[in-house]
């Protein structure tokens, strides 16, 4: 195509679909037709007494809609479990299944939205640019290896053309994280990005007013901050994440690098 020539559908449904996934990170609910405010979190930066590091297990009615997944004891057991899983709309058009990857016993745990393209081909989760993005905040800024986390995401298998996943993929997908959450007990979850901290903290808060503020996950501490994609477009926000992180590193007792340990 040459400069003149004006850009074709899938082009211009690209670029809308980024303008209004930007908005919705940057805190907007879709395209309101009245400009209501939108409710504040309620802040809860400094550590509730009853927040616990050894949290009592998730409630099991969290993952009862599949009789027998609270008996997988270990990620291997219930990778088995979901098999090839057939239960919601999303399975016919998948590559691979995108469980989730690293330590099964790591303290912090990282929950996003669901695999992208290069995901569904890999059947890894966070392999594309935004991937290597939050491999870079794990390694280059907090100094661990990504092998020392666990990665996953709420949804398993790849929604179509990237969009959103559907309430009732949702439904079918999360007792899966829940249980993932439950075998490998972190003492900490960051939830990157709008969708999988409303998915998981079950709220409609905008993340640009949720981020960098501490929640309760069924007794586990889960701190919300922006996607990785988001940060591609929107470098200056990267200190915002970095601050978020470095939240997350005091909180485990980890030591913070004195500059310049965000990733770039
Ligand atoms: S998204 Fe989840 S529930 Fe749907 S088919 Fe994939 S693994 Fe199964």
């Amino acid at each position: 195509m040459d400069a003149s020539s004006p850009p074709d559908r899938r082009t211009i449904v690209a670029t809308i679909r980024d303008y209004v996934e930007q908005l919705r990170e940057e805190g907007m609910e879709g395209l309101p037709a009245s400009a209501s405010p939108t409710p504040r979190a309620t802040p809860a930066a400094s550590a509730p007494a009853s927040i616990k590091p050894d949290a009592a297990p998730i409630p099991s009615e969290l993952f009862s809609k599949y009789p027998g997944l609270e008996k997988t004891s270990t990620l291997d057991e219930l990778r088995e479990f979901i098999g090839d899983c057939q239960r919601c709309k999303l399975a016919p058009r998948r590559t691979n299944l995108v469980f989730g990857v690293g330590n099964p016993n790591a303290q912090l745990m990282f929950v996003g939205e669901g695999p992208g393209a290069d995901e569904d081909a890999r059947g890894e989760p966070f392999v594309g640019r935004a991937g290597q993005l939050l491999t870079d905040i794990i390694e280059r800024g907090m100094g661990i290896s990504r092998a020392d986390v666990y990665i996953c995401n709420v949804i398993k298998c790849r929604p179509p053309d990237n969009r959103n996943p559907e309430p009732d993929e949702v439904a079918a997908c999360e007792p899966f994280l829940f249980r993932q959450i439950d075998i490998v007990r972190p003492r900490a979850i960051v939830g990157l990005g709008t969708f999988a901290v409303q998915a998981v903290l079950k709220v409609k808060i905008p993340i640009s007013k949720l981020r960098g503020n501490w929640q309760d996950f069924r007794g586990i501490r889960f701190m919300p901050t922006f996607h990785p994609a988001y940060l591609l477009r929107t470098p200056g926000d990267k200190r915002l994440v970095w601050a978020d992180i470095q939240e997350v590193m005091k909180y485990l007792g980890m030591p913070i690098p004195r500059r310049g340990g965000s990733a770039s």
